[in-house]
């Protein structure tokens, strides 16, 4: 957990962090979380989520940042995860006495769920399976929330507590996401959940920007009065609970603005106009972009944009990024990217009409596994194309054609999507490669666009 205390201009007055881990051993996480008892379950114990609070914000105070000064707040969290208040965690929250910490009045006795499933669960097949037959299938869920139904979404895990633990599921007064949990802590009352964040669901209509009635029958009974009512991203909720006033200053007018999903406010943050689009190089590749109308793309996810009321947010996961990278490196050129980028640099554009694909694993958008090489002798259509060539002739044409072979993929993805590339197009690298100028330069040819790095003020 991360607080971060910045100027009107936006630079970085004061910081503070707290690593779940190490900070607070006594709930035994890795990487944040826990492995629950079954296949693709995790979870977090919410006690460890405000105990965080309570220690980043003493953080925060002894870097002698001057929390009166604090105008707003708002905050990201990671999708997905959901939250099960109990009916006294939610008069705790309307009542939280500053003299206390916070997590000895919001504890285990203010959730119905102690072990609340985070974006990492994957073990709800079958409820995704049970909403989109509900619906009409899986082009209906598309067209209505922006995805089809996927495990970690927070349709199919509310629906798993209430098939598998309906009792909590009925003392359950309210369902918080991660977001607009932190947002409640902040407001001394149960927030409303913003339109992106809630794009991350599978239950809102992204269209109308309402809870669909079809969706939330399909999941579990009574849940529009548990959800509340969505809000912008931007929406002001109210001000600051007097326990924040009378522990850390804040002034009471400071008021509280809607917090949001990692990835809505990933986009949020780069502050870019919507001719931008955001390549992101980690592990994974993830291209995000502003949209003017939903597509009607199966594969992707579509959310309601963070910032622009009228706007959608595409949201596009290449699972061969940089693993395929660092295995071709390793293979033609021992490992080293400075051996790469010398042999990359050494090929023309186009590399002679050489070009390859490399599904290692199987890619999401195509669902498809392999690799397949071609050379300007391949004619599309003839079915040669289809088992392609064996190798190039050199390590040069190797890498020039696994890159540009990449780009064009995602490219070509982005365009099915609906973003238009046009003179006004600009890119935004970020994630681990957006280091390697080699990489970035097949990006701007790619994409016939100027690429920009993202500089982080601090
Ligand atoms: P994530 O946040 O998804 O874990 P990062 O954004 O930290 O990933 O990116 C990590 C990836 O960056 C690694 O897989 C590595 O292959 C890649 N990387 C690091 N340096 C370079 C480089 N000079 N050229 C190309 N790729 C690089």
């Amino acid at each position: 957990l991360k607080a971060i205390l910045l100027s009107p201009d936006l630079n970085v007055v004061a910081s503070a962090e707290v690593k779940f881990d190490s900070d607070l051993p006594e709930f035994r996480t890795t990487g944040g979380a826990s492995a629950g008892p079954n296949k693709f379950e995790f979870f977090v114990q919410p006690v460890m989520w405000v105990k965080a609070m309570d220690i980043v914000l003493d953080r925060l105070v002894m870097q002698e940042a001057d929390l009166s000064t604090v105008a707003a707040i708002s905050g990201s969290a990671q999708q997905h995860g959901s939250l099960y208040w109990s009916k006294h965690g939610i008069s705790a929250l309307h009542s939280l006495d500053p003299d206390k910490f916070l997590h000895a009045q919001i504890d285990d006795s203010a959730f119905v769920v102690n072990r609340t499933p985070i974006w990492m669960d994957a073990s709800t097949h079958k409820q995704c399976f049970e909403m989109e037959t509900a619906i009409g299938g899986q082009t209906e869920m598309v067209q209505m929330t922006g995805s089809k139904c996927y495990a970690r979404f927070t349709g199919p895990q509310i629906r798993k507590i209430y098939q598998q633990r309906t009792h909590a599921y009925e003392d359950a007064q309210r369902i918080s996401l991660v977001s607009s949990f932190l947002a409640s802590l902040f407001l001394g009352d149960v927030a409303a959940i913003d339109y992106a964040d809630g794009s991350g669901m599978n239950l809102l209509d992204i269209r109308n920007k309402t809870w669909s009635k079809a969706c939330l029958n399909a999941c579990a009974p009574d849940l529009d009065e548990r959800l509340g009512a969505p809000v912008d991203g931007f929406a002001v909720l109210g001000n600051v609970c007097d326990y924040f006033v009378q522990r850390f200053c804040f002034p009471p007018t400071c008021k509280v603005v809607a917090c949001t999903g990692d990835n809505p406010s990933a986009l949020a943050g780069m502050l870019v106009a919507n001719n931008w689009l955001s390549v992101s190089l980690g592990t994974s590749d993830t291209l995000m972009m502003s949209l003017e109308e939903p597509p009607k793309l199966e594969e992707g996810h579509v959310l309601c944009h963070p910032t622009e009321t009228h706007k959608y947010m595409g949201l596009l996961c290449f699972r061969n990024g940089s693993l395929v990278r660092e295995a071709i490196n390793k293979l033609e050129a021992n490992g080293s990217w400075e051996t790469f980028n010398e042999l990359l640099d050494s090929t023309p554009r186009g590399n002679f009409g050489n070009m390859a694909l490399h599904f290692r694993e199987m890619e999401i958008i195509p669902k498809a596994k392999g690799t397949l090489r071609w050379n300007k002798e391949m004619q599309p259509s003839s079915p040669d194309a289809a088992k392609g060539v064996l190798k190039f002739s050199s390590p040069q044409i190797e890498i020039r054609a696994l890159i540009e072979g990449q780009m064009l993929h995602h490219r070509a993805i982005a365009e099915d999507m609906g973003f238009h590339f046009g003179s006004e197009t600009k890119i935004l690298a970020t994630g681990g490669a957006s280091v390697n100028q080699s990489i970035l330069q097949i990006i701007a040819d790619v994409f016939n666009a100027p690429v920009y790095k993202q500089v982080t003020k601090l």
